[in-house]
């Protein structure tokens, strides 16, 4: 990645993986055993898989056990729980990740609700949402952690400075505001009812965009010298037939140029949310085993 505004999260994710493999011996050393993953795909969504594939190698690169649970489609919500309840009271699990979207017919609130908060490296449960907005320590949903990350190791200290967050998901858009202004940010949750969205995004010397539209967040509406967080995963017609491309949720060619820096789509977000799953799983385990939380982290 030769173009310096290019925030380049796959560099600095492989990194962060890095240096989560070179503590889980430590780990191993102290608690006699490794982490333990814990990922279950219900039924047969081809990304879901592609993902999950993902997830599960880059657990075991980093030396930590990956257990894959695949139930088919039609399991039902009490079956799915029970699984869910068998993986909490395994001493060997540390993190539980039930792959979403699950199908029509299971309520995801009440199968996240039924994952023990300990082991919910997704930050998707109550208790740790909760946790998050009180300043306690949680486990932190994987999306906003990395894009977190990538902000402080552009700007170091974000203190003062205006937020935006466009788009209010429980998974990113909410999480991301929290994080920002546990670091003294100054934040403005925007989403699909927000007036004058342009103008509010031209504020920001942080803008993080999280809608699922393509290319939404035009150059114009980015203060020059803003640092730019695209999450947004858009997949449209390359214009080669039959072909398809990823775009992020912000028009990158526009931005760069007057943008301090901007992760691109692909090769920003994206690698963090898988590292920082095992960031969460590592975290996890330290505190399952009454371990200090691993330093650097
Ligand atoms: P989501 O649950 O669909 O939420 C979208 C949010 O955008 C909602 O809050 C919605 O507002 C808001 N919105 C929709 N249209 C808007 C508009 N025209 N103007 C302003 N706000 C608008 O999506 P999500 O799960 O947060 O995901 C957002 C994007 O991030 C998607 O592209 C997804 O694929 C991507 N993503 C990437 C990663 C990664 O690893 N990089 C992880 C998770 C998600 P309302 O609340 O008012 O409806």
């Amino acid at each position: 990645m030769t173009d310096p505004t290019l925030i380049d999260g796959k560099a600095f994710a492989a990194k962060l993986r890095a240096r989560i493999g070179d503590a889980v011996p430590d780990f191993v050393k102290a608690a006699g055993r490794k982490p333990g993953l814990a990922v279950v795909l219900v039924g047969e969504d081809p990304a879901s898989q592609v993902y999950v594939r993902s997830k599960g190698k880059a657990t075991v690169a980093a030396g930590m056990e990956s257990i894959e649970h695949r139930p088919d489609a039609d399991i039902s919500q009490a079956e799915l729980i029970a699984l869910v309840e068998k993986l909490n009271s395994d001493e060997a699990i540390d993190g539980i990740l039930v792959q979403l979207p699950l199908p029509d017919h299971i309520d995801d609130k009440a199968v996240i609700a039924a994952i023990e908060p300990a082991k919910d490296v997704d930050g998707f449960h109550v208790i740790n949402t909760g946790k998050l907005a009180v300043g306690e320590d949680a486990l932190v949903p994987c999306t906003p952690l990395g894009s977190l990350m990538l902000l402080k190791d552009r700007l170091g200290d974000l203190s003062g400075l205006d937020a935006v967050v466009v788009g209010r998901s429980n998974i990113v858009g909410k999480p991301m505001a929290q994080l920002l202004l546990q670091e003294n940010c100054t934040v403005t949750l925007a989403h699909s009812r927000t007036k004058n969205l342009s103008e509010v995004v031209r504020r920001a010397d942080i803008v993080v965009a999280a809608v699922g539209r393509a290319e939404m967040v035009k150059g114009d509406w980015v203060k020059p010298g803003a640092v730019v967080i695209d999450v947004g995963i858009n997949r449209i017609a390359s214009g080669v037939e039959g072909k398809t491309r990823l775009v992020g949720d912000v028009a990158t060619a526009e931005v760069i140029g007057h943008a301090a820096a901007i992760t691109p789509v692909p090769g920003g977000v994206g690698p963090m949310t898988i590292a920082c799953l095992l960031r969460n799983t590592l975290v996890a385990a330290h505190r399952r085993a009454g371990l200090p939380d691993p330093e650097g982290f």
